[in-house]
């Protein structure tokens, strides 16, 4: 469904090229509730952060009524129920959205197979798969059947930018599609030069120099976590490992999309944040490659973990959360 909106007075807004007017696009996708699938709902412990479902059990007569809360997850079986490990009957399909600049693509991929190694731990092998959406397909990304990450260019929506949400059934917690959105000004100063760009005026008096009354609310937030990547970008910048914003590593950008694919892919398979993740690891550790080899900077990717930039006279070490931490191991399990 199609709807045009038009505005009799007129505002600047960012995402949208012509703010007199504007086409919303409006997919409506039903489907039907799985019944009788097999699938055992769990109930949820507030010592394991899981996202969960409410509902309303009317066989249940207990002091505290009707509702029961279930953990949000995905119906995942062992092929060899007998195997210690065994391929899922069904594994979760990821689909990299087609609108996904190339050169990210890897990292990303590479986040979303990250969460592999803690099913393979609890069991199941290969329960991830990942998938590239060809630039011909005939599926729409907001379509049930497919799990998505998507890339939007919307410049004011998500939080930090990214989010991962999903849906699930509304009796049991089973969930049954999960589409990660990331917004592309994650890569905002990255992927082109804000000093340059129309918008400069809103950030800059004289295009160098930032105005942080003149940050509207809208960029701070949608970059958040842009900042933190652009902190470590100046960090290499200052200490003359590269000269210019074009010289960032591959890695160092492979290493930033794989942490965020990897926490959006987690928010999907159920999880909330831990915001005790990052304390596992002592200060003088932080970039102590011999400690870090293992669980990266913190036990959870579930973590807010900014960009991790060494002080004067410690050699850098990991500047992104590289993997999933012994947290992440348990709550899958
Ligand atoms: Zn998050």
């Amino acid at each position: 469904m199609r709807y045009t909106i038009t505005s009799s007075k007129p505002r600047f807004e960012p995402s949208v090229p012509d703010p007199r007017a504007f086409t919303l696009h409006v997919r409506y996708s039903i489907s039907e509730v799985p019944v009788n699938n097999g699938y055992k709902p769990r109930l949820a412990d507030d010592r394991v952060g899981y996202f969960f479902t409410k509902a309303y059990d009317y066989d249940r007569f207990e002091l505290d009524g009707t509702v029961v809360r279930y953990i949000n997850r995905w119906h995942l079986e062992k092929k060899d129920p007998k195997a210690r490990v065994s391929e899922p009957k069904e594994p979760i399909v990821f689909w990299l959205e087609n609108t996904i600049p190339v050169e990210y693509r890897k990292g990303l991929r590479d986040g979303i197979l990250e969460w592999n190694k803690a099913y393979e731990k609890a069991g199941i092998k290969n329960a991830i798969v990942v998938k590239q959406m060809p630039d011909d397909a005939e599926w729409d990304p907001a379509d049930i059947r497919y799990n998505t990450i998507r890339w939007v260019s919307s410049l004011t929506g998500g939080g930090g930018g990214a989010f991962g949400p999903s849906w699930m059934n509304p009796f049991t917690g089973q969930i049954l599609d999960a589409d990660v959105v990331i917004f592309a000004p994650i890569n905002f100063i990255f992927s082109y030069n804000v000093f340059e760009s129309p918008l400069s005026s809103l950030f800059f008096d004289d295009g160098k120099t930032l105005l942080p009354g003149k940050i509207s609310l809208w960029y701070q937030d949608n970059i958040l976590l842009g900042f933190e990547r652009d902190f470590g970008i100046l960090d290499m910048l200052a200490r003359g490992k590269i000269k210019d914003i074009k010289d960032v590593p591959e890695e160092y950008m492979y290493d930033f999309l794989k942490f965020l694919s990897c926490h959006e892919v987690g928010h999907t398979l159920g999880l909330r944040h831990n915001f005790k993740g990052s304390t596992t690891i002592a200060l003088q550790d932080l970039h102590n490659t011999k400690v870090t080899a293992k669980e990266s900077i913190g036990n959870s990717i579930m973590e807010y973990l900014p960009s991790n930039v060494a002080p004067k006279g410690v050699k850098q070490g990991d500047y992104w959360q590289k993997t999933i931490g012994a947290w992440d191991y348990w709550v899958i399990e």
